[in-house]
This record gives C-alpha cells, structure tokens and sequence, in this order.
C-alpha cells in the first residue's frame, strides 16, 4: 500500500471549540528583581529587559539584567549559605527542604504550567502532563537521596563541591531548573543559577517556591540575564562547579573557559537523533513516535528523533500514514488544551528554522508541510518534513531545534545503524520493530546517552540522561546526577 485511495479530508467539516486554560488564578509581577541571598534585590546594572509571550509578542514582565558586580553578590551568597549553614546541616533535614520544594510545586502545578506556556509558547498539556510533574519529580527524586549518598556511593567518602554555577535553556525552563538545582542540594551544594533570556519567569516563581519552603537565605540564588551573564557565572572565581545546558556552541567555549581552572562541570549539549524505523515494527505505533518524537515541544528538544530512518519496503506507507497525521494536528495557542504545536520561542530562533527550510529545499529535498493555518500574530512553524534528503545534507548533519524532521531511507540494520551513528553528535535514538533481537543489536550500536525502544522522549528522575561525542560530557538524572555534584575520595 503506498498511498489511500480515499484520501481523508481533514479541518474541513468541523472545528474543535477552543478550550482555553484561565489565567486569572495567579499574577506575572510587572517587574523581577535578582533573587540574591533569599530575596529579590534590584540589580546594580540597573537594567531590565522584556520577557514576551511568543504566541502573542506581548511583554509579560520586565526582568533584571545581571551583571559581574551581581553575579558576585550571588556567588558570595551562595559561599556563605555553604559554609555556614547548608554543608553543615544534616542530610536528612536537607532533604526535608527539597521534598517541600517538590510539594509546594505540586500544589501551584496548574499556575506554573500556565506561567510555562505564556512565556515560553509550549502547549499547555505539554506543561500540564510533562514539565511540571517532571519537575516537581525530580525534586522528590532527589529529596529521598540526600541522607543516602553512602549508600549510592559504597565505600567511598562523598562529600559536596561547593557553590554551583548553573545555566539552562529556553526549551524547559522549570524542567531544566529542577535538574540542576534538585541534585546540586540534595549533595549538600548551594546554587547559583542562570535561567535562559527569553523564559525566567517560572525560574522567578520557583525562587518565590523556595522562599516559602524557609530554605536558608542563600542556598539557591537566581541571576537572570543574557549569555554574558552566564559567562560570568562561568568564570567567577569561586564557583566550584559549572553545570551548562545549551548549544554546543556555547559548551565548547564554556569548555575553553574552564581549562586549566579546577573547577567540576558537566555538559548537557545538542543532538541529531535517529529515529530508526523498521519493516517489522507497529506501523501505526512508529507513526505516533515519530509525531511525537519530533513535534513534541515544537522539536525545540535537545533529543528530538530529528532524523527519521526508515526501512526502504515502508517508506511509502510510514511516509504516506505521516503526512495524514500531521494534518491532525493544531497548531495554535499554547494555552487552548486542544493545541499540539505551540509557537516557537522566540524570534531569532523561527528565523534559524526559516533558513534551515530554505537551506533543505536549497539542498535538493522536497519539504512538505502540513496546510495548518498558523494565527497572524506571534512566532509559529507548520510542522515540516524532508524528504529525498542525502547523508551530507546540512539540514541531515545540523541540530534545527525546531519542528522540521529529515527522512532518509536503509535496507539493511547495517546500513541503518552505520547512518545513525554519522552524526558529530550522540545523544538519543529511536527503535522501532517487532523482534528484541534488533533492539539489543541496535541499542547496543547506537552511539547515543538514552536509546528508546518502541517509545521517544520518555523522561524519569531515576534515569541518567547526557550524551556522546560533540552532545555533552557528563550524565544528570539518577544516580549518576549525584556523582556530578560530590567529590568522592
Ligand atoms: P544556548 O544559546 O547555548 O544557551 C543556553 C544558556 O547559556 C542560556 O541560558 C544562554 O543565555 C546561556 N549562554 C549563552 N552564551 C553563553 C556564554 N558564552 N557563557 C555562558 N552562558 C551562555 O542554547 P539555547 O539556544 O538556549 O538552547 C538550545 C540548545 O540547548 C540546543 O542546542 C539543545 O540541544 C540544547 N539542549 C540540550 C539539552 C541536553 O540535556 N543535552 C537539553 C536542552 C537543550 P541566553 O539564553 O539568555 O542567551
Ligand atoms: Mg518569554
């Protein structure tokens, strides 16, 4: 079968009704201050710049600039919590500290999953199903770890680095916020964390979450800024660990910065994954994984299935059975419960996805795209597909980081495993088939941190997450995100 004969008729009949999400049981401040040593301080810049709501271009808040003389109230901040209070205090009682922070966020779920959308443009059962509860889990996750590093650690003498220094990206704000700042606490560190440009709003609430679990002025602090504000995380003398998520871009010179100094840190960097579908595999099933592997979070996903190889004998069909499910989806306001594709976070970003389009059909592939209409105002991209893609393609060899999937074609495992692995990157991948023996075979060949079997983009606290090769150095999540937070003599 390679195409329907009856081709279905989608968005013609009827329309869903909308079903926005309210937004009138919680309050975005006009202004944020820095949340330096467990309070909000204006900062010495005396600058402030605009936080929009990418779906609708409208500023939501105005947010402080942190500079160097800012960022060195943070850190010192930070160093006094750790000697005088935080490194001292029993790990059971730290532990009480960040279950509340887990609780407290659990409790104002539905406001931060509103407050994700607004500034970041994800859809609000992505923030309402994913992110929050993720977040709030990973709290928990570590909570339960804190007074049993011994036991994670056998053997060995794990005691805390120190101050941490932390930067995020825009893709999961409060997702990426709670990686970094649950297991940094739960190993005795205190924190001073950098929340990406364009969405610090639910790293602003978070600091407020913090505030009223009583934790010791000082122990998490907040500079919200730019890339220089980061650096200047990076480079501040009495950081002792750099934790990055971000470009690899950003991460080599962050690497750079960090030679030669004795500070810790670990990388969290980009991803090409391959999403490797077989003829034996659940072809509807594999359908769903690969919406979902690549549209999930508008592809601004650091292990989104960007790459979509499927065996040669169901090309057509999985090519055919795509195309009609991407007619399916609702592009449109993140906070309508129906939406599947929100807008793209920002501005700079929909126009590096514009010129990877234009790089793709410049490069020989055929793009399609769904014929969704998107709102007039706002950031948006149609969910797209290339296909007649080459193995040298830019748009095949470069993260797009947005909803924009490259499909090539194997024959044998070989063939599709030897494509996988052709990338400078190496952080997920994606099975798809019937026999467990072409799992074990393909996960075992798969260069990449986490590969999913018959699934994508499955998160949990207890699983280690990071890459290979130009993705990263270093894992977070589970057991081995403390090991990244102790130093163990
Ligand atoms: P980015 O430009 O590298 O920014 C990441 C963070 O670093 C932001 O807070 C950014 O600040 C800050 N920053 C920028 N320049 C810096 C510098 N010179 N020194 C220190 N900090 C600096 O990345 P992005 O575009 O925000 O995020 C997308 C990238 O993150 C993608 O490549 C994606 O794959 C990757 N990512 C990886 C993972 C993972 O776990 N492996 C997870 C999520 C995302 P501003 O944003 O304020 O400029
Ligand atoms: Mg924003």
């Amino acid at each position: 079968m390679t195409s329907q004969p009856n081709k279905l008729a989608f968005n013609s009949g009827w329309q869903y009704a909308a079903a926005p999400e309210g937004t009138d049981h919680f309050s975005i401040g006009k202004r944020y201050g820095l949340f330096i040593n467990g309070e909000f301080v204006k900062p010495a810049t005396g600058k402030y710049f605009n936080t929009v709501n990418p779906a609708t271009e409208e500023v939501l808040a105005r947010v402080a600039l942190a500079g160097d003389e800012d960022v060195d109230r943070a850190v010192a901040a930070a160093r006094k919590a750790y000697k005088g209070v935080w490194s001292k205090m029993k790990a059971a009682e730290r532990g009480k500290y960040i279950y509340r922070i887990a609780r407290i966020l659990q409790e104002r779920a539905r406001e931060f999953s509103v407050i994700e959308s607004l500034d970041g443009g994800k859809p609000i059962r992505e923030s309402r199903d994913i992110d929050i509860p993720l977040a709030a889990a990973h709290f928990f996750y570590y909570a339960g770890w804190a007074d049993k590093l011994e036991y994670a650690f056998p053997g060995r003498k794990p005691a805390p680095l120190g101050v941490a220094g932390q930067i995020i990206p825009w893709n999961f704000p409060l997702l990426m916020a709670a990686w970094k700042i649950a297991p940094a606490l739960a190993c005795g560190n205190t924190v001073v964390l950098k929340p990406a440009e364009t969405t610090p709003l639910t790293a602003l609430k978070l600091a407020e979450v913090i505030s009223e679990a009583g934790l010791p002025p000082g122990v998490v602090n907040i500079v919200t800024g730019a890339g220089k504000t980061g650096a200047a995380v990076v480079d501040h003398n009495d950081v002792d660990k750099v934790a990055f998520t971000g470009s690899t871009n950003v991460g080599r010179h962050i690497m750079m910065a960090l030679a030669g100094t004795n500070k810790k840190y670990t990388l969290e960097l980009g991803g090409k994954a391959a999403n490797i579908v077989f003829a034996d595999a659940a072809i509807d099933q594999a359908v769903e994984g690969i919406v979902n592997g690549i549209f999930f979070n508008q592809g601004h996903v650091c292990c989104a299935g960007s790459r979509l190889l499927v065996q040669e004998s169901v090309a057509d069909q999985v090519i055919a059975k795509l195309k009609d499910r991407m007619e399916t989806l609702i592009v449109g306001d993140p906070l309508d419960k129906n939406t599947d594709i929100g807008a793209i976070n920002s501005a700079p970003q929909l126009e590096k996805i514009e010129s990877y389009l234009k790089i793709g059909q410049a490069e020989g592939a055929e793009m399609y795209q769904s014929s969704c209409s998107v709102p007039k105002k706002g950031y948006w991209c149609r969910p797209t597909i290339f296909t007649g893609v080459s193995q040298s393609n830019r748009i095949v060899q470069e993260e797009i980081f947005g909803p924009v999937l490259a499909i090539q074609t194997f024959r044998t495992l070989e063939e599709g495993l030897t494509k996988a692995n052709n990338t400078p990157f190496g952080l997920s991948g994606g099975v798809w088939t019937d026999k467990g023996s072409k799992v074990f075979k393909m996960t075992q060949g798969i260069r990449a941190g986490v590969v999913w079997a018959n699934t994508f983009n499955k998160f949990d606290p207890a699983s280690p997450f990071g890459g290979y090769k130009e993705s990263g150095v270093g894992r977070e999540g589970g057991l081995h995100g403390l090991g990244a937070y102790l130093s163990l003599d």
